[in-house]
């Protein structure tokens, strides 16, 4: 008998188990049955050959149609070709010098074929494939379960194609005794799940399609509750550390604030505005993500919360992920503060407070009149970037940190702050993301933050049209272009040329693909052609500070008409008067980095233009992206068609995307009710044992997933 923690070699033979380890890291009976199916065949249907992509390692379920074989011209050898069918299209085969192998591939018979997916001029093809033919021999081993109806297809490698990794499944399934599911009996009944060892047995060598579909849904219970636990156990411990209550002041800066603000809060800014002022008024500290589009209004709803905790007597943080953005923050909360955020200026209303900026760049004594606003508390609210956090900077009382733009900002950094409150108290925390990111995604990634979400735009925002321009297919629409560009400056308004790179990188290493557009390269080439006359800038990330300061500044004042740019443009950048937006090689962005790059335009009264330049073909998946864009301006709805259009790796990150990642057969986009249910029942069961010591087979689960994304995460680092 076996269980899961037993090593390979004694059940495999020392070969086969140095074989899977070599080729895909499988060492332990667990990591070999958790080496899921990628799909799976049923016999007598072939696998669909108009499916296949090219270059992936495919294994395929076909009918062998015919087999010739002829003489190698240059040398002495000779090639067995072989055409294969799946009833409609076919898949041409080549063999090597193996002309024995003739014999037995004859027309007619099934089998299974794995290799490699390339094309030879229209034509796919494998080369040298394995196989494993299913013919009336092998059927009438007929108690052996390979074939029956239901054929797992492994992802396989090199030297250990799928029908090996079958057999060796087999051959543990036959012995394996599993006396540790970590899932309590009262769950399983509950849910309606079977038990681990019934659910590894169906996933792998299903009795019928009912028994795989129970199998996986157990499974995927597994991940989501491992997850949801880890994240309801984050949450706990969080919310039950002790924070200073800020409750509202009557008759303070926030109710004055109110007063003067030219504009009527949305609904959402109001109902969010009431659940922070509630956080904020607890001795528990708010744990809580902000999401809403650029221009949903989120800064004003965080600067309310600053002000009620300023006005309680403690110091408010507002951390930016670059020093560009943190001077503009505090610019922006200065001019709408006005009098309210002049203390010790002349003019300052009664209990005005301070803004002051704070940045590692600054000079030496400028710093040090910050750091002394800061420690004495002058400053009620302080901003920087998220540095600011990591340095040993002292405050008077920080009370409650803003966090804008959080996805560079990740839970060790969240964790550090929670040690920066005085008196081994914790800050308030509020992280805001411009990213409209799906349910699922939010639970899954950001899991140990409550959420709040603003839908709505502020009223008089102006529409954004996004059109794609196909340069590979429509070279003219090129010019048509900066010809767009220049209309906008002869009307007053200001554009964005957005480039993928800065163009002082050294040359990157053997990719043939063209390197995407540069900075340092377009802005001359623009200013010495189609842009020519008209005033242009550049501005990147390795500028020196106040260099970069300028430019903004200069573009903010309208004595620059087309600012050339990297990403440093992407968030919270706001010049109303820039109506364009040319981002060349589009495709070379995410969907949602388009999109928040696009909300830099149309923060006016007219309505802005965004070209998205690209040389990608129509048909292709990356043109998809781009025509997603295109299509709608609604950033949550974007943010589903992205989950839809990328690999989940890609977003769940680098510690989720690895070949051991604790997320295998759970999707973001499908499972949403399996997610919603784990969090549901996690938070339950932490909430009457946090540690989980009841449960010492669920707290082993958690740990290793725990481990595993360490494990990840220090290979990475
Ligand atoms: P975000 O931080 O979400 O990108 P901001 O808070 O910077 O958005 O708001 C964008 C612009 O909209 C700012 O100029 C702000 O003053 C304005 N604004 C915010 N809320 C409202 C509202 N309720 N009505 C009108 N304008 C608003
Ligand atoms: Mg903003």
């Amino acid at each position: 008998m076996a269980g899961l923690r037993d090593k390979l070699p004694l059940l495999l033979g020392a070969k086969t188990a140095k074989a899977l380890s070599g080729a895909l890291d499988i060492e332990t009976v667990s990591d070999l049955l958790r080496h899921y199916p990628r799909r799976y065949a049923e016999r007598g249907e072939l696998t669909d050959i108009a499916g296949l992509e090219l270059g992936e390692h495919a294994t395929v379920l076909a009918r062998i149609e015919k087999i010739s074989k002829r003489r190698m011209k240059s040398r002495n050898g000779t090639i067995l070709d072989m055409v294969i069918t799946d009833g409609k299209r076919r898949l041409a085969c080549a063999f090597f010098n193996q002309a024995w192998r003739e014999k037995e591939l004859s027309p007619g018979k099934t089998g299974l074929f794995a290799g490699k997916v390339t094309a030879f001029r229209d034509t796919l093809q494998l080369a040298n494939p394995e196989y494993e033919l299913l013919d009336a021999e092998r059927e009438a081993e007929a108690v052996d379960s390979f074939l029956a109806e239901i054929i797992p297809v492994y992802p396989a490698a090199q030297g250990m194609p799928s029908w090996s990794i079958a057999k060796c499944v087999r051959q543990v399934l036959d012995v394996l005794e599993v006396d540790e599911d970590p899932m309590p009996e009262e769950l399983l009944k509950r849910n309606g799940l079977p038990g681990l060892e019934r659910a590894l047995r169906g996933i792998h060598r299903p009795e019928d399609w009912a028994h795989l579909e129970t199998s996986r849904h157990r499974l995927k219970w597994d991940e989501a509750m491992a997850v949801q636990l880890i994240f309801a156990q984050r949450r706990h411990s969080a919310v039950s550390r002790p924070a200073k209550a800020s409750p509202h002041t009557d008759g303070g800066l926030l109710d004055a604030f109110d007063k003067r603000l030219p504009f009527e809060l949305t609904a959402g800014q109001r109902a969010i505005g009431e659940d922070l002022a509630a956080d904020l008024s607890t001795e528990h500290p708010m744990n809580r993500l902000l999401q809403g589009e650029v221009g949903s209004g989120k800064t004003v709803v965080a600067l309310r919360a600053m002000l009620q905790v300023v006005d309680s007597g403690r110091q408010a943080a507002l951390l930016a992920p670059t020093e560009v953005l943190a001077a503009q923050h505090a610019r922006s909360l200065r001019e709408m503060l006005g009098e309210l955020g002049m203390a010790g200026e002349l003019g300052a209303a009664d209990n005005a407070t301070r803004v002051t900026l704070l940045t590692g760049s600054m000079g030496a004594k400028e710093r040090k009149k910050s750091l002394l606003e800061t420690v004495s508390g002058e400053a009620g609210i302080v901003v920087g970037t998220h540095a600011l956090i990591q340095d040993t900077v002292q405050f008077a009382d920080l009370g409650f940190v803003v966090v804008d733009e959080q996805h560079r900002f990740g839970v060790e950094q969240r964790d550090a702050l929670r040690s920066r409150g005085a008196d081994s108290t914790s800050p308030h925390v509020l992280v805001m993301t411009a990213t409209p990111i799906p349910r699922t995604v939010a639970m899954t990634v950001y899991g140990d933050l409550e959420t709040s979400a603003l839908r709505e735009m502020p009223v008089g925002r102006s529409p954004i049209k996004t059109t794609v321009v196909p340069v590979a297919e429509k070279p003219a629409w090129f010019d048509r272009v900066w010809q767009r560009v220049t209309e906008e400056v002869a009307k007053g308004h200001q554009a964005y040329v957005v480039c993928p790179r800065i163009g002082d990188e050294p040359p990157s290493d053997k990719s043939d693909k063209r390197p995407p557009l540069a900075v340092l390269d377009v802005a001359p080439d623009l200013v010495g052609g189609p842009l020519k006359g008209l005033r242009v800038a550049a501005l990147h990330g390795r500028m020196p500070p106040d260099e970069k300061d300028a430019v903004m500044r200069a573009f903010g004042d309208g004595k620059v008409d087309v600012l050339v740019a990297t990403t440093v443009v992407e968030v919270g950048v706001n010049v109303p008067n820039a109506t364009a937006m040319v981002i060349l090689d589009a495709d070379r962005f995410g969907v949602s980095q388009l999109h928040q790059l696009r909300g830099r335009v149309g923060r006016g009264s007219v309505p802005g233009l965004c070209l998205l330049v690209t040389e990608t073909l129509d048909g292709t998946s990356t043109r998809e992206r781009l025509a997603a864009v295109e299509s709608t301006t609604d950033g949550f709805e974007l943010s589903r068609l992205d989950l839809e259009l990328r690999r989940e790796g890609d977003i769940l990150g680098a510690s989720q995307s690895g070949k051991r990642s604790s997320l295998k057969l759970l999707s973001l986009l499908r499972d949403e009710d399996v997610i919603t249910e784990a969090r549901e029942q996690s938070q339950e069961i932490v909430v009457r044992d946090p540690s989980l010591s009841e449960y010492p087979r669920l707290a082993q689960m958690v740990s290793d997933v725990v481990d595993m994304d360490r494990a990840e995460y220090l290979e990475k680092s």
